[in-house]
């Protein structure tokens, strides 16, 4: 080979060079600002709320993922893995000095679920959003609104009129889901220089959670913060889907998720080191709201404060302010190049800020406030840009209504009696090949010896979930329900359950259902035919000259395999009710 021939091959090799080093130079997503001069805040700590381990679909142990988040800084970590909330949560632990707080994400037929503190449930948490959401707040959890917009359906929450306590304003799963091919190549470039900015690169404003939570947070508490989401892998399918281990690669890594942001949660008083105690005041700490998120990839450490005063009385970000009177609102953040602050309230922009500090004031008013500050940087990514920091709201008003009020239940006007005094002869069963379901008379557990219920005795076949069910099953009669608006019955159960109450077209055998809770108390339940959803496929709304039939449905939706039992039914009543 001449001189001149190795030379060129030598020059033409240097300008590839080069103009590789050029174009990743190009691509690279901006480098997070370092703040200087900040002060280490012992109450305030760093962690991360949505996180996936190999317990489900996420590709790190527990240790792991302790680990990842020791060397991102973080100082606790809340698991998530998906479940039904029937295992017992693991009690919290310190592993590798990291707070590690067991949780769990339920798949509803309309979203997932986040639930905190939950104990372990009496039966399968699943089904319809609004039992879900029921049954953690009875279990005493506390309920997060997983990526709510997800760009993939099945995972979008549908039901916004539902009482749940929290929001992921941002997911970030969610967030990479909606990222096209090229963006997902420009990260794969650029994730070995500038790994947490890399994460972020793909973030944007989701405008649709921020709107919904401003809404709701007009009638009741709801707390916000951003979830991980982090499994720790993403895989060519659709929507960059994590699912299949094989065909998955594991990125972004655990630490560099928890290095691209992280939420913050102030406490009352420092960590003590027992993981129990302190578990549950960072719990309660998120719970009350005094919780932030900031996007450490474009800005860190990060620093935020938020309080209101009117008179005597103080609240901070979270918080009431019950007071009709006038207000100050105040807030500040660490200070950047460039740094902005918006306060909304009622979700408006009211107030706005260049010099890291926001003061406002509020006037007299009998009406509920909501008051929360976004701080934006520049350069921050997305259309429109991802906010560097989110903080939750002061509520201020005379009067804070925290729940929508139950509605009334009407009294009945009319009603046809379809079982009464254990008359079994009304009923019969159906079930699957393997599971087995029996009838009998029995002393009602609510007649203290002066009177017979229906017991059913159901057994689901044990192994794999495979659409085994039993159910209690009357006929209507002629003319169906038309003439009726609801089922009012009497019930108890030997263990707490979940049963599908349904109704079905004989013709299509399309069915429709309302799930309610049975368990050793008896109850009165009413289930009214408009509040049932289509079960599969079917028709709304039901056709109820159509039907002819009631059905107690006992499945896997929300009973485990091989579980036996009883319940019993009595006073059965078709009803109508007295128009609202
Ligand atoms: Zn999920
Ligand atoms: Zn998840």
């Amino acid at each position: 080979m001449s001189r001149t021939r190795t030379a060129r091959i030598i020059v033409t090799l240097l300008l590839g060079c080069a103009a590789v080093v050029l174009l990743v130079w190009a691509i690279l997503p901006q480098r997070a600002l370092v703040v200087s001069g900040l002060a280490p805040d012992p109450l305030t700590v760093r962690g991360s709320v949505h996180v996936h381990t190999l317990r489900s679909d996420g590709t790190g142990t527990v240790d792991d993922v302790a680990a990842a988040a020791r060397r991102a800084g973080l100082q606790f970590v809340v698991l998530t893995d998906h479940g039904d909330g029937t295992r017992d949560p693991d009690p919290p632990a310190y592993r590798s000095g990291v707070l590690v707080i067991d949780a769990v994400e339920i798949s509803t037929v309309g979203g997932h679920y986040v639930a905190l503190g939950l104990a372990r449930a009496p039966y399968r948490l699943a089904g319809e959003p609004r039992d879900v959401v029921e049954d953690v707040a009875r279990l005493g959890g506390f309920g997060i609104v997983a990526h709510p917009d997800s760009p993939k359906v099945d995972l979008r929450w549908r039901d916004w009129t539902l009482p749940f306590d929290g929001i992921e304003w941002l997911n970030a799963d969610s967030e990479w889901r909606n990222e096209g091919s090229l963006g997902v190549a420009r990260a794969l470039v650029t994730y070995w220089w500038r790994s947490p900015e890399t994460v972020t690169a793909g973030f944007d404003r989701p405008d649709t959670p921020f709107a919904e939570w401003d809404t709701v947070s007009q009638y009741r508490r709801v707390i916000g913060l951003a979830g991980h989401d982090a499994h720790a892998r993403i895989g060519p399918r659709g929507n960059w889907e994590p699912a299949d281990r094989d065909l998955s690669v594991q990125l972004p890594g655990y630490e560099v998720a928890f290095r691209a942001f992280a939420v913050r949660v102030s406490l009352e008083a420092p960590l003590t080191g027992d993981a129990g105690r302190d578990a549950a005041a960072l719990l309660a700490s998120i719970t009350a709201g005094h919780v932030y998120t900031a996007i450490d990839a474009l800005a860190s450490p990060a620093s935020f404060s938020f309080r209101a005063h009117s008179g005597t009385r103080r609240a901070s970000a979270g918080d009431d302010l019950p007071v009709a009177d006038s207000a100050i609102l105040e807030a500040d953040v660490a200070r950047v190049p460039g740094v902005s602050l918006v306060l909304r309230r009622n979700g408006r922009v009211v107030a706005a800020s260049d010099s890291g500090r926001v003061r406002f004031e509020h006037a007299a008013s009998r009406a509920t406030a909501v008051y929360r500050v976004e701080a934006k940087l520049p350069g921050a990514p997305g259309t429109p840009p991802v906010p560097w920091i989110v903080g939750n709201p002061i509520f201020i008003g005379p009067s804070l209504p925290r729940l929508r009020p139950k509605p009334r239940v009407s009294p009945a006007v009319d009603a046809e009696v379809l079982c009464e005094g254990g008359d079994v002869a009304r009923w019969r069963v159906e079930r699957d090949a393997a599971s087995s379901g029996r009838i009998a008379a029995q002393e009602a557990p609510w007649a203290m010896g002066h009177g017979e219920a229906v017991a059913f005795e159901y057994a689901l076949r044990p192994g794999d979930r495979a659409g085994q069910y039993a159910a209690l099953v009357t006929p209507v009669g002629q003319g169906g329900l038309s003439a009726w608006t609801r089922l009012s019955f009497k019930a108890a159960a030997d263990a707490p359950m979940r049963v599908s109450v349904q109704v079905r077209n004989p013709r299509s055998g399309a069915r429709w259902q309302r799930s309610v809770v049975i368990d050793p108390r008896p109850q009165d339940l009413l289930v009214t035919f408009a509040d049932m959803a289509a079960v599969d496929e079917a028709p709304v709304p039901i056709p109820l000259g159509d039907i002819d039939s009631v059905l107690f449905v006992v499945d896997t939706t929300n009973t485990p395999t091989g579980r036996r039992g009883t319940l019993w039914i009595d006073d059965v009543r078709l009803e109508r009710a007295a128009a609202p």
